[in-house]
């Protein structure tokens, strides 16, 4: 058989797959902090354009992916699915596995799917700029590149820890036109107060967030964007199992299991989704694994309530799984799964028994990254090498019981930029770590007071 299967571009998938038409139990509503009601597009347009105001709430199965985007998806889509092969010799497992790359992207990740969606619709309705918060750099990265295709401005605010310590993240997204930021900055209000208390501030992502709306808010040519969490991102992400399902039918093999890393779910929903409808629907029945790592365990260990998508609380109230949002995860380098939260899509199918979660030590993760790098080539991100670690676990359980498996997983990204962690890694720098309960109980009971009555 072959090692990888391509699809032509005219197999571009051209729809979206919307999970929430076909979920059992529909995502509850986000609240306004203020009233607990339930917000309406009017609370959210001077952020968003109307069109993505619109997927978010969208009860449809179906929605079209606009010529424009399909066109600029050409430039590195469809992505190949790729036979495990020599991964699958080295474990010596009856397993078979796959994976879907998506690190051939301009961004080296996921992140594009929705970039150009984002900067699509933006465009589309005049809008001038985007602004928006990066951590590690992907996200900024993918927008950066997204607005430059669609001759939109791009400011982005970028973590101060990571704008020191990533500056070719920084580079790059210079390279593709971005104003980029160190956040806190003295440009926006939430900055310079965050800046008067603590002058050495390394800034997080939620100061980020709040520099970033803070701009929007304020300018009617200019909209914030999002690079995970929220449905519409969610949505644009299913273009990866849209195309997997497609290419593992000329496989002639079903997936038994689905696996990806989480942070706020937008990976993990692109390539779960369109595999999950199976289920949902009654025809096939297939696991869906989320990984987590161990030092922010939303999933495995935080609670299902209201919580703010943000750690200064300026965004509506999500109904997910969270560790509050004071919660101030230690410094793992798989720096896009440190999210207190999860995407409320996934939230509600995990409470619903729909998916399944794990949480993994980071060691065993880069374990798992560097025996994926001598054996398939490819140098994962971090955040994929959660994914892969969980990946062999289900290859070893195979080999035990002794029976053939079927497994998928979502090479999210390649891990170019974060050759330091590896090399942290291979000089013992890198530690797992055990999050006391207390710490979680103490971040959970602080957000009490946000749940609807
Ligand atoms: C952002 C990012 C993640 C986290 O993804 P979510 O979609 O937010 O869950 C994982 N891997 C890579 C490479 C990323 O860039």
């Amino acid at each position: 058989m072959d090692k990888k299967i391509y699809l032509n571009e005219s197999d571009l998938p051209q729809y979206w797959y919307n999970v929430a038409a076909d979920m059992p139990n529909k995502p509850l509503p986000p609240l306004h902090p203020g009233t607990k009601q339930p917000v309406g597009p009017e609370d959210l347009a001077p952020l968003f354009p109307m069109e993505l105001i619109r997927q978010e709430v969208s009860p449809e199965k179906h929605i079209e992916i606009p010529d424009g985007v399909r066109e600029k998806y050409r430039l590195y889509r469809p992505t190949p699915l790729i036979r495990a092969t020599a991964l699958e010799k080295a474990l010596d497992t009856p397993a078979r596995i796959y994976y879907k790359y998506e690190g051939g992207s301009p961004s080296g990740s996921h992140k594009t799917n929705t970039a150009f969606a984002q900067a699509f619709y933006n465009r589309e309705e005049g809008v001038k700029k985007i602004v928006t918060e990066t951590g590690a750099g992907q996200w900024g990265t993918a927008l950066s590149f997204a607005c430059q295709q669609f001759g939109l401005a791009c400011d982005v605010y970028m973590v101060r820890v990571s704008y020191d310590q990533k500056p070719y993240r920084r580079v790059i997204m210079r390279t593709y036109g971005a104003d980029v930021y160190a956040s806190p900055s003295n440009r926006t209000k939430a900055g310079r107060d965050v800046l008067a208390a603590s002058p050495d501030s390394s800034g997080s992502l939620g100061i980020a967030i709040s520099e970033a709306v803070e701009m929007a808010a304020g300018d009617p040519d200019t909209k914030y964007a999002l690079g995970s969490v929220l449905n519409h991102v969610l949505l644009h992400q299913t273009i990866i199992g849209q195309e997997a399902i497609k290419q593992m039918e000329y496989t002639g093999d079903f997936p038994d299991v689905v696996i990806a890393p989480l942070g706020g779910g937008s990976n993990f929903a692109g390539i779960s989704f369109p595999f999950l409808r199976h289920k949902l629907e009654g025809s096939k029945n297939v696991r869906c694994i989320a990984v987590e790592p161990a030092s922010c365990p939303k999933l495995t260990r935080g609670q299902f309530r209201y919580d703010f998508g943000d750690t200064a609380g300026y965004t509506p109230l999500l109904p997910m799984y969270t560790l509050g949002h004071q919660f101030m995860p230690t410094s793992i380098h798989a720096g896009g799964l440190r999210y207190h939260g999860a995407s409320v899509l996934c939230s509600q199918l995990l409470k619903d028994g729909l998916i399944e979660a794990v949480a993994m030590q980071q060691l065993e993760c880069f374990e798992a990254g560097v025996l994926f790098a001598k054996t398939e080539g490819i140098l994962p991100a971090p955040e994929a090498a959660h994914g892969i670690a969980q990946v062999i676990r289900e290859a070893n359980a195979a080999k035990e019981a002794g029976e053939p498996r079927t497994i998928l997983f979502n090479l999210c990204g390649h891990g170019h930029f974060d050759l330091q962690a590896y090399s942290d890694y291979f000089e013992g720098k890198l530690t797992d770590h055990r999050l006391d309960d207390g710490i979680i109980q103490e971040n959970i009971a602080a957000i009490d007071m946000l749940q609807p009555v």
